[in-house]
């Protein structure tokens, strides 16, 4: 079981996790816990780390002190006995004059490497681990904390690391079945790793998943449970639409799809290892343990032109290159993709018309003006000739995506999508379709979209899904 910021990030939201393992610990056989960092301690461990580069000493300061003080005033709501709560004082306390001595030597250096980020990015895992494991002691349930950084082997990718397997599935045997064989619940800090020569490491923003899918893996868990604060995978954003659902099901190829999308839901890198395992994955609600959340599993095949949801991706740009002779001229849609790359920008969509009079695409708006200024540079001759007629940018614009792998091969679901739209009166500016067939997605001005989303929320997810 994995609680991710919010379900760990508060004394409530920590006893109701640790009655969570405590009512499970019962029924399973073992449980292993995997803890994240309170809600925005890592974001706030970063802070520290890029204040300390920049010589700031008094807003690093400021920054740990905040980051003690909470975890402080936490432990002190915590319902424990004398000997417990002065023993994780000093276990914080010690983290905390660790964190700034990393801090004064970056700024010593005046520079952060991504190993030592990889040293301070953990400590909100490591202090949680050990708030939580005396919560689970306190409450009767045996447990320790135990470092990922003795289990999860990891290339020295910093800041981004790969665990290496069969490294990791010898860690684990040797170091932790011994804790399950004990009647031990061992609550295992997320998102953190070690290369074999013992350097921390860490797996990505988010990685607390990626840590319980290992720990899955190689334990060949009956199932991973990740504990969050929302009902499962929502049929989408329930700021944009209150009557959003969570889904019963989700297949592993719906989960990339909604993620490459810009849902926040897990990342499929992450849980990768256990759905090509077949171990199933559940994504429950700490604050509503009973409601059965979503599974996703590899198998599921969702029943012919049913959809899944729908999510948008904000903050964009369409970009357009236009004009009559680029009608049968080969290289053009090359060289204009080669130079957007050059300018490091990451094309979200595409599409051309047959009529090969313009190709358009979206790029995140940030480098929309660079963007611009390279194409032309790389078609100067195609516009001096005027066989290209502009090269220009419509702003304020999302992507909207509808997923669904029901969708394939089903006739007729870009009709209704369509159909909502046009009733709903939003002009569409572009379309595209993924080869996958899992997706449709769209272009609408970014005043648009939340219309957009609601209506086909409602016209096709609402109607048809479980
Ligand atoms: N605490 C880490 C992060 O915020 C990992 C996680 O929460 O999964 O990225
Ligand atoms: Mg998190």
């Amino acid at each position: 079981m994995k609680f991710g910021g919010t379900s760990v990030g508060s004394p409530s939201a920590l006893q109701q996790s640790a009655a969570i393992v405590k009512k499970y610990e019962q029924e399973w056989e073992h449980v292993v816990v995997v803890v994240s960092a309170m809600t925005g301690v890592t974001d706030m461990l970063l802070t520290a780390a890029e204040n300390a580069e920049r010589g700031d000493e008094a807003s690093y300061t400021a920054v740990i002190d905040a980051l003690h003080l909470r975890h402080t005033e936490t432990i002190n709501a915590m319902i424990l006995n004398s000997s417990d709560r002065e023993n994780l004082h000093n276990q914080i306390s010690q983290l905390m004059d660790d964190l700034r001595t990393y801090c004064r030597s970056i700024q010593v250096m005046g520079e952060i490497t991504p190993r030592g980020l990889d040293t301070i990015a953990p400590l909100g895992e490591r202090m949680n681990a050990r708030l939580f494991s005396t919560l689970l002691n306190q409450a009767n349930v045996a447990s320790q904390p135990v470092e990922a950084s003795s289990l999860i082997i990891t290339d020295a990718n910093f800041t981004n690391a790969m665990p290496i397997m069969d490294l990791t599935r010898e860690r684990v045997k040797e170091k932790l079945m011994p804790v399950l064989d004990q009647g031990i619940t061992p609550v295992v800090t997320g998102f953190t790793g070690a290369t074999e020569k013992g350097v921390l490491t860490t797996l990505g923003r988010g990685g607390s998943d990626f840590t319980a899918a290992i720990l899955g893996d190689c334990l060949n868990a009956q199932e991973v449970w990740t504990w969050t604060d929302v009902n499962g995978v929502m049929t989408a954003d329930p700021r944009i639409v209150p009557e959003a659902k969570a889904l019963p099901e989700l297949s592993y190829s719906e989960v990339s799809e909604l993620a490459y999308f810009g849902a926040k839901v897990l990342h499929p890198k992450t849980i990768r290892p256990i759905i090509e395992r077949g171990i199933p994955l559940w994504v429950k609600n700490t604050f509503n343990p009973d409601f059965p959340g979503t599974c996703i599993s590899g198998q599921y095949h969702r029943p012919n032109g049913l959809l899944t949801a729908i999510t948008s991706i904000r903050k964009l740009s369409i970009i357009n290159v236009e004009g009559r002779g680029m009608l049968g001229v080969p290289g053009i849609a090359a060289r204009t993709f080669s130079a957007v790359a050059r300018q490091g920008a990451s094309v979200l969509m595409i599409s051309q018309s047959s009529s090969e009079q313009s190709i358009c695409f979206v790029i995140p708006s940030k480098s929309t003006a660079q963007v611009i200024q390279s194409i032309e540079a790389e078609v100067a001759l195609e516009l001096l000739r005027g066989d290209i007629d502009r090269v220009w940018a419509r702003e304020d614009i999302e992507i909207v995506t509808v997923i669904g792998a029901g969708m394939r091969e089903t006739p007729g679901v870009s009709a209704r999508i369509f159909g909502a739209l046009g009733n709903a009166e939003i002009n569409v500016l572009a379309i595209a379709m993924g080869s996958s067939e899992f997706s449709i997605s769209l272009v609408v001005s970014s005043k648009d979209a939340n219309k957009a989303v609601q209506a086909i929320h409602s016209a096709v997810i609402e109607k048809k899904s479980t």
